[in-house]
């Protein structure tokens, strides 16, 4: 078992050599490895009792609590699949992927216990639901048939499937991205490291979603480590408690989307961090703007801030920036994780030269084995044998990948490409902007043109389109320039808090 990529054995470790230190924390309870351990292995044994085995899957409809993580683990250690979900969908998204992954089990509690219903009744498949808040899987003397052994536990190969979680389905339904075990155990191992993380030293706090593959990661990196899991219940983001909740458990480490930080960020200007003990700081999932970066050395000087890139079909991982770098490196999202071979190509799968935009792809063991029950999506993904993201970078002489604009977000206005991150970079600045994304609207002439969404810094008095296009005139090219400004209050955010480009375009095309 050592040599296998076994997550799960990570946490038996755990359990045996620091037992009584914190795995997980949540609320007022706590669980040391010790318990943890026996946690998930009560649960593979129950699962398995249910009729769970190897390949079958697990729906997890959770909010952050403990026993996502125990019901995943032992999932695991069945050689079952998780299949975290978004409790933010719809009835009708949730039966679709019931529909796709067919599970055996559906996990939920009394807040998403109408939903889960509701989906399972329009769905074909018709898994088993437990609510947990009607049953106590946090307890080891609740569950009568013991422990699942050693020798019982599923012993994986890098390739085997580990978890399907769906990616958003901007464009029609969401895919099942299969994660791998190797590739969870990879990633995580590089996350504890990158987290100088190490057995009873650390404490993650887990605030955005665990079905996000940003907070999942995370929170396998914990694992991996043996730090604490610090399970924030995810009912949207409250940056004041936020704060306090770090310093009061000492986080050490956590990963959040740049918007989070940036209200972090404020928070610590007005009460400031006196009592944090945060050593790093992980942002990702979404651009940051160099402002905002600059803004998060400042407030938190004693905390080295990197950077990740990635996506849930590489395992949340594929690219990172190292604190030593981000001072020579701005704006860049560093360099390809260990174990990823990268490359940036042109439409035919020509390599790109130093300093111009293509696509990035990769290839490697964190890269997802495929869409779940999708062949065709898959092939399409994977063509030329490599993972293609729909993510526009640039390389430059010393191999540091800068992010430029998703493909499906790139503006073509009159044949030239018009990179958002550009223009929402040089407007961050902007002394009347609080926040700003850019989306494209159809045009007569041009094709399409670049709208300015922007959430004023004081809403009595916004800025307009003339002071918008004053204040880029010396720093982009005019056809850069935004044609519209459109003041909006707040961005439509996705359930990790990203901002949804698909809504805002609709809002600016309805106009
Ligand atoms: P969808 O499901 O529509 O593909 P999603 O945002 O829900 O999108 P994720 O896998 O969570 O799916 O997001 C991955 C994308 O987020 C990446 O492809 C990239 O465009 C963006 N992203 C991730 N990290 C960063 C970063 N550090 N800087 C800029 N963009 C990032």
């Amino acid at each position: 078992l050592s040599r296998s990529p076994a997550i799960t054995a990570k946490i038996f470790r755990h359990a045996h050599e620091v037992p009584g230190e914190t795995a997980v924390s949540f609320r007022d309870r706590t669980f040391s490895w010790q318990e943890f351990g026996s946690l998930v292995r009560c649960s593979a044994r129950d699962l398995q009792r249910r009729g769970v085995g190897r390949g079958d899957r697990v729906a997890i409809l959770l909010t952050n609590r403990p026993e996502f993580l125990v019901l995943t683990a032992a999932a695991a250690a069945l050689g079952a699949i998780s299949v975290p979900i978004n409790f933010r969908l719809t009835r009708g998204e949730v039966a679709y992927i019931i529909d796709n992954v067919s599970p055996e089990i559906l996990f939920t509690e009394h807040g998403a216990r109408d939903l889960a219903a509701a989906a399972v009744q329009d769905a074909q498949s018709s898994p088993v639901v437990i609510d947990c808040d009607d049953v106590d899987l946090l307890t080891v003397s609740e569950y009568p048939d013991g422990e699942l052994g050693d020798d019982e536990c599923f012993v994986p190969e890098a390739g085997d499937d580990y978890a399907i979680i769906h990616t958003s389905g901007t464009t029609g339904n969401p895919k099942g991205a299969v994660i791998t075990h190797g590739g969870i155990f990879a990633c995580s191992a590089q996350v504890a490291n990158r987290w100088a993380l190490s057995s009873g030293d650390g404490v993650v706090m887990l605030a955005p979603p665990l079905f996000h593959i940003g907070t999942f990661l995370a929170c396998h990196g914990a694992i991996a480590g043996g730090a604490t899991s610090l399970v924030i219940p995810s009912a949207g983001f409250d940056p004041a408690e936020t704060l306090q909740t770090m310093k009061r458990f000492a986080v050490t480490a956590a990963f959040m989307v740049p918007q989070q930080w940036q209200l972090l960020c404020e928070e610590i200007e007005r009460t400031g961090a006196e009592g944090l003990a945060l050593t790093h700081a992980n942002w990702g999932g979404a651009p940051a703007s160099e402002k905002l970066l600059e803004r998060m050395k400042v407030c938190m000087p004693s905390t080295e801030v990197k950077a990740s890139f990635g996506q849930t079909e590489t395992t949340g991982y594929g690219v990172g920036l190292e604190f030593e770098d981000s001072l020579r490196k701005p704006g860049s999202v560093g360099k390809p994780a260990d174990d990823m071979a990268v490359r940036v190509v042109d439409a035919e799968m020509n390599d790109v030269a130093v300093g111009e935009v293509g696509e990035i792809v990769y290839r490697g063991v964190g890269v997802m084995s495929r869409y779940w029950r999708n062949p065709d999506a898959t092939a399409e993904a994977f063509r030329g044998g490599w993972f293609h993201s729909g993510d526009l970078v640039r390389r430059d002489d010393e191999g540091f990948i800068y992010v430029v604009d998703r493909l499906k977000d790139m503006i073509i206005s009159g044949g030239e490409n018009i990179y958002c991150a550009e223009i929402e970079n040089a407007l961050a600045w902007h002394p009347d902007i609080a926040e700003v994304s850019i989306v494209g609207r159809p045009d007569e002439k041009w094709g399409e043109v670049p709208v300015a969404c922007i959430v004023p810094k004081d809403p009595t008095s916004p800025p307009d389109l003339q002071s918008v296009r004053a204040y880029l005139k010396d720093r982009l090219a005019s056809y850069k320039h935004p044609k519209d400004v459109r003041i909006v209050e707040a961005f439509p955010r996705s359930g990790i808090g990203k901002i949804q480009k698909t809504v805002l375009r609709d809002v600016v095309e309805s106009r």
